[in-house]
């Protein structure tokens, strides 16, 4: 599926639940953060070697999911080319890390 499709995707099924007018930036950076916290969730009390479960691998993935989905109506109210922007943060962060001695 191409970028395009994955924004058409997203913002038919928002239209479609009446959801735009809630879609401001606002809340959008909002939910963003919450899904990320949910991202996060799946590792709390774990200890750092522990592995996920089928069942809670399969629930980070999702959570992965509805973060990009809120970036991804963020990105596109803000008419940005993500990969544009990716490249320039690129390298912007590769002047301001300097590489460690391997
Ligand atoms: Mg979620």
């Amino acid at each position: 599926m191409e970028y395009t499709e994955i924004i058409e995707m997203i913002t038919q099924f928002r239209d479609s639940r009446g959801w735009a007018k809630y879609h401001n930036l606002k809340d959008l950076a909002i939910s963003v953060s919450l899904e990320a916290s949910e991202v996060l969730e799946i590792f709390q009390w774990k200890d750092s070697k522990e592995e996920l479960s089928e069942e809670e691998e399969a629930k980070l993935k999702e959570e992965i999911a509805d973060t990009l989905i809120y970036l991804l109506y963020m990105v596109d109210k803000l008419k940005m080319n993500p990969y544009e922007e990716i490249q320039k943060k690129i390298e912007i962060n590769k002047n301001r890390h300097w590489k460690e001695d391997s």
